[in-house]
C-alpha cells in the first residue's frame, strides 16, 4: 500500500491540510489503489509536544513514505529559540536534505477568473502557464564558505558535479516532453565556468530529447523576459540560486500566494507543500486559502503516483470553483462573497 506521511505543522498548516485530505479522498474514491495516510508532528507543534522540531519518528516515517504532504512550519511563538532549534532551520532544511530532494518544481499558471485580481496588466499575464524547476541541493548555497582576516574578505564557492546537473536537466526535458515541449535552460555562461559546464551538459542531454526544443537564456535576461512576455515560457530549468530568485519572481505571475503549489523531488519520491508560510496573522480563523495545498496534493498524485487523471480532475475542480466566483479573503475584491477555508475545501469537493 503506498504511504503518504502527512505533516500539518503550524499555523494555517493545521487548517489547510485537512482540506487537501478531504479533496484527495474525494478524488481517489474510485481509484483501485488504496493509500495509507499517517500524521506526524513537525515544526513548532513538535517542539511543544516532544521538544524537537524534527522528531526522529517523523523523519523515519518520511523516509519510509512514498510522499510527504506538508502544511507549513514556524511562527512567532518559536522565534525566540536559538536559530538551530527554530522550526525552519531545525526541521525544514534538514528534512529536505535527509530526503535528498534535489528538484524544486513550481507550476505558475494564471487561472482566467483571477486575472482581474493580478497586480500586473491583463495582456501580460493572461496566458501564463509555465513550470519552473530549480536545482535544490547543489551550487553556491552548499559550496565551501569562509572568511579571510587580512585583508578582510568572504567567499562562497559555486560548485556543481556533472551528475547533479544531468539529473535536473533530464527532469527539465521530461517535464517539457509532457507539456508544450519547450525547455529554457537559464544560466550565466558568458561569465561563469559552472554555467558553461551546465550548458554543455544541457546540449548533451538534448540529444536524447529530439522532440523537445532547447533554448538557453542568461539569468539577467530571463528575469526581464519573465516580466516582459511571460507566456513565451513552457518549462524553465536552472541552478539553485538563480532558481531561488526566479521562482519568487515568477510566483507573482500566477496571482495570489495562496494559489502556489510546489513539489520537491528526489526521483519519484517527493515532498509537497504550498509555497506560502504558516501565516500566523490569520491562523485559526478559517480564513486561509487552501487551494495552494490542494494543488500541491494534485502534484503529488501526478509526480509520485502517476495518477495524471486524478490530478487533472483536482486542478479542473479548482479552476471551476474559481470560475463560479468562490473566493477566500486573499482572492476577494470588494463586494465579493468571501468563503472560509473549510467552505472553499467543500466547494472543491463538490466540483469533483
Ligand atoms: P515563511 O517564512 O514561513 O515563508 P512568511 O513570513 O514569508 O512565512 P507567509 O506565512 O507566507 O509569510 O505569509 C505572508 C502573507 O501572506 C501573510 O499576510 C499571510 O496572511 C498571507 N498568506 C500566506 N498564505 C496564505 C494563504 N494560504 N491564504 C491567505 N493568505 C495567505
Ligand atoms: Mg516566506
Amino acid at each position: 500500500m503506498p504511504k503518504i506521511a502527512v505533516l500539518p505543522g503550524d499555523g494555517i498548516g493545521r487548517e489547510i491540510i485537512p482540506e487537501a485530505l478531504k479533496v484527495l479522498q474525494a478524488a481517489l474514491e474510485d481509484c483501485p489503489v488504496k493509500f495509507e495516510f499517517d500524521r506526524y508532528l513537525i515544526g513548532g507543534a513538535a517542539i511543544d509536544e516532544v521538544g524537537k522540531a524534527l522528531p526522529a519518528e517523523t523523519l523515519d516515517a518520511c523516509k519510509k513514505a512514498d510522499a510527504v504532504l506538508l502544511g507549513a512550519i514556524g511562527g512567532p511563538k518559536w522565534d525566540t529559540l536559538p536559530a538551530k532549534e527554530r522550526p525552519e532551520l531545525g526541521a525544514l532544511l534538514p528534512i529536505r536534505k535527509e530526503l535528498g530532494l534535489y528538484a524544486n518544481i513550481r507550476p505558475v499558471k494564471m487561472i482566467p477568473s483571477l486575472i482581474s485580481a493580478s497586480t500586473l496588466r491583463e495582456e501580460v499575464v493572461k496566458n501564463v502557464d509555465m513550470v519552473v524547476i530549480r536545482e535544490l541541493t547543489g551550487g553556491i548555497y552548499f559550496g565551501e564558505k569562509g572568511r579571510n582576516e587580512n585583508p578582510k574578505a568572504a567567499y562562497d564557492v559555486l560548485l556543481y558535479h556533472e551528475d547533479e546537473i544531468r539529473r535536473i536537466i533530464e527532469l527539465g526535458f521530461e517535464t517539457a516532453r509532457g507539456r508544450r515541449k519547450k525547455l529554457c535552460s537559464v544560466d550565466k555562461a558568458n561569465v561563469l565556468e559552472s554555467s558553461r559546464f551546465w550548458r554543455e551538459i544541457a546540449e548533451e542531454v538534448a540529444k536524447e530529447y529530439p522532440d523537445v526544443e532547447l533554448m538557453h537564456m542568461y539569468v539577467d535576461n530571463a528575469a526581464m523576459q519573465l516580466v516582459r512576455y511571460p507566456e513565451q515560457f513552457d518549462v524553465i530549468v536552472t541552478e539553485n540560486m538563480f532558481g531561488d530568485i526566479l521562482t519568487d519572481l515568477a510566483s507573482m505571475l500566477g496571482g495570489s500566494i495562496g494559489m502556489l503549489a510546489s513539489a520537491s523531488l528526489s526521483g519519484k519520491k517527493g515532498l509537497y507543500e504550498p509555497a506560502h508560510g504558516s501565516a500566523p496573522d490569520i491562523a485559526g480563523q478559517n480564513k486561509a486559502n487552501p487551494l495552494a495545498t490542494i494543488l500541491s496534493a494534485a502534484m503529488m498524485l501526478r509526480y509520485t503516483f502517476d495518477l495524471n487523471e486524478e490530478a487533472d480532475r483536482i486542478e479542473q475542480a479548482v479552476a471551476k470553483v474559481l470560475d463560479q466566483g468562490c473566493r477566500t479573503a486573499d482572492l476577494a475584491k470588494p463586494g465579493d462573497k468571501v468563503l472560509g477555508t473549510k467552505e472553499m475545501g467543500d466547494a472543491v469537493v463538490a466540483a469533483l
